[in-house]
């Protein structure tokens, strides 16, 4: 492609500076439930300006979202991991060059989700595969996509020494931890959960420059949504209630968290 030419695949560092009106960090339009209007619920977002990263949760998942990206000129990128809760079904090691593989494509931005999640089996395993993902994530110089359900302390202590960065999509962590993911360089991922959870402090503490907005759709619809499902475009209701939490405008909301996501995954 020569220089200045338009890409016709979503790419990295393809961004025009004022593109994305709001960015989703984590959907999972990958799922069966958009199996029937996939490429309508992406095309509503896109006409409202909602650019979106896709997620994937194991191999087969990690190769969809990265072919959903590849059908959209610009907006629709990928990250691909398994999920903390899968690490007994598929046998991540063995397909590292698979993952390395698609690490490579100019449609994925990030590697994950990955991390420790308590609720799951096998922490062992958990954090080997996990350690696998921080040095994915180093070696092809993409970020993380962190998920962590009560394992805080032990995701930081693994973290602690990568030089890696990333976002904690879903925070539902405390104020320390917080505090010292914040230190260290990361991100935090606020979706639908804050209208389940009282997140309200956590939220004043962030610094808008450190805030990632997702959806985690087809999950934590909010509930101006008033439907089942969840979508990108509804990240916009996550924009409104941070900016009622932070007192401070949507649309300053808006501005500086699709600024952080263009940043992070160098878009
Ligand atoms: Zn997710």
């Amino acid at each position: 492609m020569g220089r200045g030419a338009k890409p016709d695949v979503t790419q990295k560092g393809a961004l025009n500076n004022n593109d994305p009106m709001l960015f989703d960090t984590h959907a999972h339009l990958n799922f069966k439930d958009y199996d029937k209007d996939r490429e309508k619920v992406i095309r509503n977002s896109l006409e409202e300006g909602v650019f979106m990263i896709n997620v994937g949760t194991d191999i087969n998942e990690s190769k969809k979202v990265a072919e959903i990206s590849k059908k959209h000129k610009k907006g629709v990128y990928s990250s691909i991991g398994l999920h903390p809760l899968y690490v007994e079904k598929e046998d991540f090691e063995n397909l590292l060059p698979e993952y390395e593989n698609l690490a490579r494509s100019s449609v994925v931005v990030a590697i994950g989700e990955t991390g420790l999640d308590l609720q799951g089996k096998n922490m062992e395993k958990q954090r080997q595969v996990f350690l696998k993902h921080i040095q994915l994530a180093e070696k092809s110089g993409l970020p993380l996509i962190l998920h962590c359900r009560k394992a805080h302390e032990e995701l930081i202590e693994l973290i602690s020494n990568s030089t890696s960065k990333g976002v904690i999509h879903c925070f539902t962590g405390g104020e320390k931890e917080l505090k010292e993911y914040l230190e260290m360089g990361f991100y935090i991922g606020f979706n639908g959960i804050i209208f389940k959870m009282n997140l309200e402090k956590e939220i004043r503490e962030t610094p808008l420059e450190r805030i990632l907005l997702e959806t985690d759709c087809p999950f934590l619809t909010p509930p101006e949504a008033k439907t089942e499902r969840n979508e990108p475009l509804f990240v916009k209701y996550i924009a409104k209630e941070i900016a009622r939490i932070k007192r401070i405008s949507v649309k300053e909301v808006a501005k500086v968290t699709t600024r952080n996501a263009v940043n992070l995954f160098k878009l």
